[in-house]
């Protein structure tokens, strides 16, 4: 099919960007139908129709135009923007995913060097950032499945490319996590499979760092699940108890504040033996890691959470504390300090978490009566404004108030106009 030119549209063509942006699927349905409609036909500025669905995150669409052989990777729009770069930017991460998914390059960049990854955490779109750098294709995997020149039998079994591509592809990092997963599948929890799922994943590594266009994330990402694998290794040679005791391990605190040492000095140990030093993601995580004593913020595991996700912020009460998951809302009834995403997390956590939770209780009362004595004093803050205020403007009551209520509004104070003064 002949290259389509920039802006010369047909009527269709036109009606068909407009129904896009209603996001009405059945009639755009009715306008590709149509053999005056291109499905990668160019408006004036190189932009495609899915292009433009994606910007407007209308998720539908963009289904339906990729149905009709809509090019995912198609480059004519004049900053070099991508379908894919609509999609980070518009924040819709079914969108993303679903690019990714029709095989758009990650790699490509705009016309000033950036890729769809840091175009959308340049805007703040952390959580398609986070697809994007998470996304593996099955295939790649499946490589590994088949026997390659002189081996005479995969690298990888195929009963073990399922449960490891779910590994591979999981957002939260969390070394209990992992551990868990691994424990999860009888295939993978044993020392030969483990072995050779840690050789491919080396392999994985190495191959993004060789190829042409570098992959540090997700070298960095392989290398680390491959050390978690080879200690989920040891750990089943040397003990018993099989995984639990790895469990244990990285989940246990120090006395003094529940802190897992152990887990920091591995999380870190991991880092520091990613074998290709001269990468810049390396370099900038031992020196965000470096001068952190340990049981301060932040965590390794938080460093390296935001170089391969993207994800901000571990502060927020959300996460899981034993296994890292978001959206956890379960607290522990006694101190509520401490968030689990179910019973099971909580268990697993309490032969740790019982010798603290008493500590932790007074320090909930103690910020609370913090919370008190600071309010305290705001209100007295406040009331003395109101005072100043109200002398300034020689008694004149209504004008005192409102000046008083805009100051407290850029204070951000407006909860406390509750003072008798102002009702
Ligand atoms: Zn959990
Ligand atoms: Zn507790």
């Amino acid at each position: 099919m002949a290259r389509a030119s920039k802006g010369l549209l047909s009527s269709e063509e036109r009606e068909l960007l407009e129904v896009i942006g209603t996001g009405n699927v059945q009639k755009a349905g009715l306008l590709l139908g149509s053999k005056n409609v291109r499905v990668n036909c160019l408006d004036e500025h190189g932009m495609t129709p899915l292009m433009h669905a994606a910007y407007k995150g209308k998720a539908n669409l963009c289904r339906l135009l990729l149905q009709h052989g809509a090019n995912v990777n198609c480059n004519e729009h004049e900053h070099g923007y991508t379908a894919l770069m609509f999609a980070g930017l518009s924040g819709n991460k079914e969108i993303t995913w679903m690019m990714l998914e029709a095989g758009a390059d990650t790699d490509a960049i705009n016309s000033v060097g950036r890729t769809a990854a840091q175009m959308a955490a340049f805007v703040g779109q952390h959580d398609c950032v986070m697809v994007i750098n998470n996304f593996f294709p099955r295939e790649r995997l499946d490589y590994y499945t088949k026997s390659q020149g002189l081996d005479i039998e995969p690298k990888l079994p195929i009963k073990l490319a399922g449960p490891l591509h779910k590994i591979i592809t999981t957002t939260n990092l969390h070394p209990v996590k992992i551990v868990m997963l691994v424990q999860e599948n009888p295939l993978l929890a044993d020392v030969e499979s483990l072995g050779k799922c840690c050789r491919v994943l080396d392999l994985i590594c190495e191959k993004c760092m060789k190829q042409r266009d570098m992959n540090e994330v997700l070298a960095l990402k392989m290398h680390y699940l491959s050390c978690i694998f080879q200690k989920c290794s040891n750990f089943l040679k040397e003990r018993e108890d099989e995984l639990n005791g790895l469990l244990k391990s990285l989940l246990k605190g120090r006395d003094t504040d529940g802190f897992p040492v152990y887990q920091e000095k591995f999380i870190r140990e991991c880092i520091r033996k990613f074998p290709y030093c001269e990468a810049t993601l390396l370099q900038q995580l031992v020196r965000s890691i470096a001068p952190v004593e340990i049981g301060s913020d932040p965590t390794a595991f938080s460093v390296l959470t935001q170089a391969i996700t993207g994800q901000l912020g571990f502060v927020d009460a959300e996460f899981c504390t034993t296994c890292g998951e978001k959206g956890a809302e379960k607290r522990c009834s006694v101190c509520k300090m401490v968030t689990y995403c179910d019973q099971n997390c909580q268990k697993v956590h309490w032969f740790t978490h019982k010798k603290v939770c008493k500590t932790l209780q007074v320090h909930e009362k103690q910020d609370m009566e913090a919370a008190k004595v600071k309010k305290k004093q705001e209100k007295k803050g406040s009331f003395i404004l109101l005072s100043a205020v109200f002398k300034m403007n020689e008694g004149n009551i209504s004008n005192a108030t409102s000046l008083y209520v805009l100051l407290l509004k850029q204070k951000n104070l407006i909860q406390q106009l509750d003072h008798p003064a102002v009702r």
